[in-house]
């Protein structure tokens, strides 16, 4: 029972689960359907609000009066969180990683950052390549020493808590397809500080439901990838009462469409964005979503989805940063 664990309610939920006829027919292969996560409702929607359903709770529980995060200078997290302060009546600070090196004024200004600071958000900008969790830490000091309660969310809320927000997911998108009587053989999404992933297989797995998950990479390697997901799936099985009941074998995940690194987009990516706009009306976002479809558009043409499965991608959300890219997209 989910209704165990503080939550409050942020979302626009259950969120959709619809068919994409056009994009289907354009590849060939399965048909392909999309659970609508970047319709959650808030500040324009994406995964991190099921995760702040549950962090924002703990934090209420403690007592904060403000919430630190962290992430790339475009998080789609750091603007979910800012929302979410916003609509509790909490303080929120932000440090933003700059991991692209990009001085392109929408990029470090527009988009999500644009958003971060009409949620009345404070941020801070570091260099790329620091531990930005350790600075969190010492900047919530800081505020701490100042007299705030505050209350530091891990970067993409992607702690045990956080997870929380995709096994509810799990359970949700499981209802939808055993109301609708159809059969699923996979389910695909864009994966990156892992709490999406590991919240999706420990849901899946608690239900026993078959249905395979395949996360694709945004960043790391492979291993290091699979790992994060498999270790943060176990903490989110314990806090559920389940341990064990994640087989390592259930992570997969596939890291071939990073292309140069996190945040830059991908010929790749950029295909998938115009097919899913063109073909379904739907804005994917070149730093996860993107990556995400493409490497599915992919898999389907290498025939690994093939015609006659029926698959879902979890769409992630991310369409704000669109405007932090307009470069890339115009090119
Ligand atoms: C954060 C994010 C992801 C990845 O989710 P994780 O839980 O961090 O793995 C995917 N898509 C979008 C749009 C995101 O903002």
């Amino acid at each position: 029972m989910l209704s165990r664990f503080p939550r409050v309610r942020l979302g626009h939920l259950s969120t959709p689960l619809e068919p994409m006829p056009r994009l289907s027919a354009a590849l060939g292969g399965p048909e392909i359907w999309v659970k609508r996560d970047d319709c959650t409702g808030l500040s324009t929607g994406g995964n991190k609000t099921r995760k702040l359903e549950f962090l924002m709770a703990e934090a209420q529980a403690q007592g904060a009066d403000m919430v630190m995060t962290q992430g790339a200078t475009q998080s789609n997290h750091a603007r979910q969180t800012a929302a979410a302060a916003a609509r509790l009546g909490m303080a929120c600070h932000l440090l933003l990683e700059d991991r692209t090196g990009s001085t392109d004024p929408n990029y470090t200004g527009n988009g999500n950052v644009l958003l971060d600071h009409l949620h009345g958000a404070t941020t801070e900008t570091r260099p790329g390549g620091l531990d930005m969790n350790a600075e969190m830490e010492s900047v919530a000091n800081t505020f701490r020493e100042r007299g705030r309660t505050v209350y530091t969310i891990p970067g993409g809320g992607s702690n045990a808590t956080g997870a929380l927000g995709y096994v509810n997911c799990a359970f949700e998108l499981l209802g939808q397809i055993n109301d609708l009587g159809l059969v699923f053989d996979h389910l695909v999404h864009a994966t990156g500080s892992a709490g999406t992933q590991a919240g999706l297989i420990t849901g899946l797995a608690a239900c026993n439901a078959q249905l395979p998950l395949l996360g694709i990479g945004v960043r790391a390697p492979r291993p290091v990838q699979e790992d994060n997901v498999f270790k943060l799936a176990c903490a989110t099985a314990e806090k559920l009462g389940c341990p064990d009941v994640v087989a390592r074998a259930d992570v997969v995940a596939n890291t071939d469409y990073v292309g140069e690194g996190y945040g830059i987009p991908t010929e790749g990516g950029l295909e998938a964005i115009r097919l899913f706009a063109e073909l379904e009306g739907l804005l994917l976002d070149p730093v996860y979503s993107a990556k995400g479809a493409a490497g599915m558009i992919d898999l389907i043409r290498r025939g690994t989805f093939r015609k006659g499965q029926r698959i879902v991608f979890l769409h992630t959300g991310g369409a704000a940063a669109l405007f932090g890219y307009d470069k890339a997209l115009r090119a």
